[in-house]
């Protein structure tokens, strides 16, 4: 068995992974962890705007990193998605 992992439904996961069959199970701590984090991600959808699209920012994500509107922030391409920092981060 080998430290494995992933994304499920956006939500990233570890577990192990034989190595012989390629299957994969989480012991009870990464699955607690996984469902902790399942319960955390907020689902959004992506709006038109234009040629771009647009997502709302749950007023929670608002209140915790202090964002004002027409505030700037940076758009960061990453390997299994991007993330938006805020000016002030
Ligand atoms: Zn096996």
């Amino acid at each position: 068995m080998g430290e494995s992992g992933g994304y499920r439904k956006g939500v990233r996961y570890s577990s192990l992974k034989c190595a012989e069959c390629g299957e994969e199970l989480m012991t009870m701590p990464q699955a607690k962890s996984f469902m902790r984090s399942a319960e955390k991600a907020k689902r959004v959808t992506f709006s038109k705007w234009g040629e771009a699209l647009a997502v709302r920012i749950p007023a929670e994500a608002v209140r915790q990193y202090r964002l004002k509107a027409r505030e700037k922030g940076a758009f960061v391409f990453e390997k299994d998605g991007f993330k938006i920092l805020p000016s002030t981060a």
